[in-house]
């Protein structure tokens, strides 16, 4: 991190704090100037949204697909840092497109393919969820265009 004075490139990390669990804060001094600064880092790919079936475009949202993960492996049987490894390969991949806009059955698509190498009863139990949920949406959908009268 370059000095914002001197722009001299050796600066030191006088401490570090994280305000939040997503956010890091590092107070900093150059070594030449002695100017002190503070820096901010945050993780950049949440600011990634969800294109949902619906046409909605959602903030995307890591926790809801480590519930949805968790909630297909039915807790209990696999440890908490086996199942945040499995998510964070499914964001890796999600995250290797470079796409600012991901859809929600491109999510769906990918937390199934790790899924099914991962556990094929979870496999199983997502696609139904999954499905389902896919269903509810295109449902709604119709029902926002003006074909729910008839209910
Ligand atoms: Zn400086």
């Amino acid at each position: 991190m370059r000095c914002p004075r001197c722009q001299h490139e050796d600066t030191r990390v006088l401490d570090t704090r994280m305000p939040e669990p997503q956010t890091v804060k590092r107070r900093r001094q150059c070594s030449s100037c002695g100017f002190r600064f503070s820096t901010v880092e945050r993780p950049v790919r949440e600011e990634i949204s969800v294109l949902k079936r619906s046409g909605k475009v959602e903030e995307f949202d890591r926790q809801k697909i480590s519930t949805s993960v968790q909630c297909a492996l039915k807790k209990g049987n696999r440890r908490r840092e086996e199942v945040e490894a499995l998510v964070e390969v499914i964001l890796q991949n999600l995250f290797k497109e470079k796409s600012k806009c991901l859809s929600s059955e491109k999510i769906g698509e990918e937390v199934l393919r790790c899924l099914q190498r991962f556990d094929k009863l979870a496999y199983v139990r997502y696609l139904s969820v999954h499905r389902t949920f896919a269903d509810l949406e295109e449902f709604q959908r119709q029902i926002g265009e003006g074909h729910g009268d008839t209910i």
